[in-house]
């Protein structure tokens, strides 16, 4: 049973922007101590996948083949790493739109869950910057951290991605899970 990282992409993995900032964006640098940290969560048996909200594609900042493209520059940039993402979805409305894949929809998990295995909850988490990371977590019923912003929205508070593999240590759930 797969114990997944359902890792956020911006402001987690790469740098956030504002809205308009994205237009025509196609490289996406990984954040300091990003692949050190993803190379530590594999080490720990998860499988990772990233989920992220991308509704500027829909609502007209980022041509979906700039995001794909971006999609590629990441998948390459950790391939280097010798890190691979079992999975990247994406939901790419608006926010105007309710669908079921905006998280805190759950939508997109329940995809991955479908090709790649039943989610292990005890074990699983979720990873963000926003308050729908951790909302997801909560809709999962699995452990959420949360990246920046302590004060805001639960979930266990991280300053960036790579403290997580020590986080996950100190709360007894760095034992292999593969
Ligand atoms: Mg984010
Ligand atoms: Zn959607």
């Amino acid at each position: 049973m797969p114990a997944y990282a359902l890792l956020d992409r911006d402001g987690t993995l790469v740098a956030d922007r504002p809205d308009g900032e994205w237009r025509g964006v196609t490289d996406v640098p990984l954040l300091p101590g990003v692949a050190s940290a993803l190379t530590a969560l594999a080490d720990l048996g998860y499988t990772l996948v990233v989920v992220t909200n991308q509704y500027l594609i829909d609502e007209g900042f980022i041509a979906e083949q700039d995001y794909a493209r971006t999609t590629r520059s990441l998948v390459a940039q950790l391939e280097q790493h010798g890190v691979r993402l079992a999975a990247v979805q994406h939901c790419p409305h608006a926010r105007w739109v309710a669908c079921p894949c905006r998280k805190p929809g759950t939508a997109m998990v329940d995809a991955v869950v479908r090709r790649l295995g039943p989610m292990d909850r005890e074990r699983s988490f979720v990873v963000g910057d926003s308050a729908c990371d951790t909302a997801l977590a909560e809709r999962l019923g699995v452990r959420g951290f949360r990246i920046g912003k302590v004060d805001e929205h639960g979930g266990t508070p991280l300053s960036s991605l790579a403290d997580l593999p020590a986080a996950l240590r100190s709360s007894g759930q760095s034992r292999n899970v593969g």
